[in-house]
């Protein structure tokens, strides 16, 4: 090759490593060979339960329409979405995953010269969206591997347009009470655009997390960006949602694919919305499943970092490279956190009962090999 494709590629784009997803099933399968139905996989914050009953009629009515574009405006999900959140349609925004509102509020406010601040341990699309479009990653230091609000808002400079922050975050699990968002808010420029990341909120329901919506009022510079992708169910469809002030929502807009939520996530997302039903069982089956990997560390010896999300990072006090090299083997996938800055950590989504004990059964084996 005659150019070096990679010296031509922006600079803050040569720096990047693609972003590590958990190993697919399929792969490990193949890899080991191994029957697919004997593997565990608990490493992408994955709904155990399969999908919502509601969401895949939704899916099913909707299949003779794949001739036809999607709705680019998303009228039914915004407006279900507007109501549910108590806001106005306009102020909602939809992604193709959250993952997607995070890169629209990247393109649309961040460019060479400026800054994101995000906390050390944060969840990985931070760094990819900021230095995509060729900005600063300005990075504070984790406390207790959580959030460091003062420190973060203190690190806001001229140059800081966004603010990336997750709670509960991934892959810690740690979170923050409303006083302390209250408190960081009160102290952010308003020139400088929030992205409170709320992709577990839902299993945090009634505990004392604050509900970001509740701020959107007082502070037209927050966006709370959430997701189909956990609680309700619907990783593979892709669809998220961020909430906004109307003018935030309309420079999104502006930049985002024309047809950026497929219809099928669309259909789906609107019936996952109404079936409570499943909602409140993910929620049962994510405390029942922490409750007893808890309870499974706790045996083990180990130490781990209390979580709001429905996964939990745990200490291995040891490099958790070859543990999680063995786990694979014994047909068990959870994450590795080394690119998080956490090498003796594993991060363990909670699964069925039954997929809870296998990992925690192999992990036994694997600690006393
Ligand atoms: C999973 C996750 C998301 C959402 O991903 P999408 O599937 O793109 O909606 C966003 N933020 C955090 C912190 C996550 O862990």
């Amino acid at each position: 090759m005659s150019c070096d494709f990679l010296a031509l590629a922006q600079p803050g784009v040569q720096k990047l490593s693609p972003y590590v997803p958990g190993k697919p099933v399929d792969e490990l399968a193949r890899e080991l060979g191994l029957d697919p139905a004997n593997i565990v996989k608990l490493a992408s914050n994955e709904n155990p339960l399969g999908p919502s009953p509601k969401a895949l009629e939704a899916i099913r009515a909707e299949l003779s329409e794949l001739t036809r574009y999607p709705d680019g405006n998303g009228f039914s999900l915004k407006s279900l979405l507007a109501q549910r959140c108590g806001v106005q349609a306009q102020q909602v925004t939809l992604g193709n995953g959250s993952n997607d509102i995070l890169e629209l509020v990247a393109r649309a406010y961040l460019a060479p010269g400026l800054n994101a601040v995000f906390s050390e341990h944060a969840f990985a699309v931070y760094p990819i969206a900021t230095q995509a479009v060729g900005a600063q990653c300005n990075i504070v230091p984790a406390r207790d591997f959580g959030h460091d609000l003062q420190a973060m808002a203190e690190a806001i400079n001229e140059q800081t347009r966004v603010v990336f922050i997750a709670n509960p975050n991934n892959p810690t699990g740690t979170w923050f009470g409303p006083q302390a968002l209250a408190e960081f808010l009160a102290k952010v420029p308003e020139s400088v655009l929030v992205v409170l990341d709320e992709a577990y909120i839902e299993y945090a329901h009634g505990s004392e997390l604050p509900d970001g919506l509740d701020y959107l009022d007082q502070y037209p510079n927050l966006l709370v960006s959430r997701t189909f992708s956990k609680a309700y169910g619907l990783a593979a469809l892709r669809v998220g949602y961020g909430i906004s002030s109307a003018q935030v929502a309309d420079i999104l807009n502006r930049v985002r694919q024309p047809f950026n939520v497929n219809s099928l996530a669309q259909a789906a997302a609107c019936a996952a919305l109404d079936d409570l039903e499943y909602l409140a069982q993910s929620r049962k089956v994510n405390d029942d499943g922490m409750a007893q990997l808890e309870a499974g560390f706790r045996e083990l010896g180990l130490n781990w970092i209390p979580s709001k999300g429905n996964f939990i990072a745990v200490d291995l006090a040891r490099d958790a490279g070859p543990i999680n090299q063995a786990l694979l083997s014994e047909g068990v996938i959870v994450r590795p956190t080394a690119n998080y800055g956490m090498p003796t950590y594993l991060r363990v989504s909670i699964g069925l009962p039954e997929e809870n004990s296998r990992f925690l059964a192999a992990l036994r084996k694997v600690l006393d090999a």
